[in-house]
């Protein structure tokens, strides 16, 4: 069992395969891209199985891939295949923007992939223009990366939203209205300060407020909501085949919780999101082989918590970008 020194037991590991992206969104990436890791630091999907393989010795049974955008990186599939046969993991997820997924949804699910996120700030053409800085035919694509989705048969279907005051704010009722007669489980996640998006600090708002919008128009009930490892509250509008959630970092910190951590595209692992706390692995399995030391040193030295809710770069532990670590 792996528990860090606050008794918190680790079994997921949300791997970031890319730290490259095909959009740009306003909160996650800057414009002009981040100084990406070099190809040859990149971990092969050999040595990201090695890894999971022996984190799952040490009680490892969930993984999510992330990235940036983990569906540029060639072949995901063949990674998901090497994961799927690791013994001990039992639930393999996907954080995607979707625009590739009518491409791979059928392999991903073939292979192995049990459960997909899906990124969507808006339902607004234009406005994913404005959000995303990339063409409008990007938004039709990721709108048929649903379909793909549902189509390939992935459940639930968990879409995330990052909620921007004076940007998208006012859709949160219309993505909300969607869950009376889509089976999707719709995520309102806090906009999240760190380095590179610190401008964007006026455009918070709290969860507590897009609830408060959306019963205003009807009755939420709290919700189980949908089989997952994260730290989402659930509601659910009277009669409503999907969900609608919230995701607090700022307000409600949910990090005494906390069952997770993170390996880096570069083989990095890092145990808190903001933490600037990070044991590197490639050296460790390149040289000896073996991995146990180094996550026994990195979960010793897991943080109690993130301060993000200051708004500055130290809050974030010094991260300028999620898309360095998979959000
Ligand atoms: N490209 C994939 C995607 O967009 O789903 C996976 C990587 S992305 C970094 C993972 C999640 O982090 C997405 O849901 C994204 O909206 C979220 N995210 C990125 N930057 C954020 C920020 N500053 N605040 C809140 N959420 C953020
Ligand atoms: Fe790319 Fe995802 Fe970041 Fe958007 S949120 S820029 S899709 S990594």
């Amino acid at each position: 069992m792996m528990q860090d020194q606050f008794g918190r037991q680790i079994e997921y590991l949300r791997i970031s395969v890319t730290d490259r992206c095909n959009l740009r969104c306003t909160y996650c990436m800057p414009e002009e891209g981040l100084d990406w890791i070099p190809k040859p630091e990149m971990l092969s999907y050999e040595e990201i199985a090695e890894i999971v393989a022996q984190m799952s010795e040490l009680g490892l049974s969930r993984v999510r891939l992330t990235g940036g955008e983990p569906l540029i990186r060639r072949d995901l599939a063949e990674l998901v295949e090497l994961i799927a046969a690791v013994p001990g993991i039992e639930d393999i997820s996907l954080s995607t923007n979707a625009i590739l997924l009518p491409r791979f949804a059928d392999d991903l699910k073939r292979a192995g992939v049990d459960r997909v996120n899906i990124s969507l700030d808006t339902l607004d053409r234009e406005r994913f223009e404005e959000i995303a800085r990339r063409p409008v035919d990007r938004f039709d694509e990721t709108m048929t990366g649903i379909e793909s989705a549902e189509a390939a048969g992935f459940e639930p279907i968990k879409v995330n939203c990052v909620v921007m005051r004076g940007l998208n704010d006012h859709e949160v009722v219309d993505f909300a209205e969607i869950t009376r007669e889509r089976p999707w489980h719709v995520r309102f996640i806090e906009l999240m300060p760190v380095g590179r998006n610190l401008h964007l600090n006026d455009r918070f708002i709290s969860a507590d407020e897009v609830l408060g919008r959306i019963r205003a128009i009807d009755d939420l009930a709290p919700d189980d909501g949908p089989q997952g490892n994260g730290p989402a509250v659930y509601y659910r509008f009277p009669g409503g085949r999907g969900t609608v959630g919230v995701i607090t970092p700022l307000s409600h910190n949910y990090c005494e919780r906390c069952n997770r951590m993170r390996l880096t595209a570069d083989g990095k692992l890092r145990t808190c999101l903001f933490g600037d706390h990070e044991i590197d692995l490639k050296g460790p399995l390149r040289e000896t082989g073996r991995i146990e030391d180094a996550v026994a040193e990195a979960l010793a030295g897991k943080p109690k918590r993130h301060y993000l809710e200051l708004g500055t770069a130290e809050g974030s532990g010094g991260l300028a970008a999620l898309s360095q670590v998979g959000g």
